[in-house]
């Protein structure tokens, strides 16, 4: 199975995102450790997820939400400079 494409980090634009597998304090087998989306330049992560192509589909998402929020300030931004 083909690994889903990881998008820039949504916090920071950077491109230097890997998957990490973090300790969660619970004592796991290291296959049995969550997947998570990490951001190497500002540290932003993603949540855990058990399931790779989960972990990446929500980080992907995030940027989703992010460009959505700043479609809508930019438009409210355009209305309030017509008052
Ligand atoms: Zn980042």
């Amino acid at each position: 199975m083909e690994q889903k494409s990881i998008e820039p980090c949504p916090f920071c634009r950077d491109l230097n995102v890997l998957i990490t597998r973090p300790v969660t304090g619970k004592i796991h087998k290291f296959n049995e450790l969550p997947y998570q989306v990490m951001c190497t330049g500002c540290l932003g992560r993603g949540p855990m997820k058990d399931d790779v192509d989960e972990a990446i589909e929500v980080w992907n998402g995030i940027n989703d939400i992010i460009e959505g929020y700043e479609y809508l300030s930019n438009s409210a931004m355009e209305r309030s400079e017509w008052d």
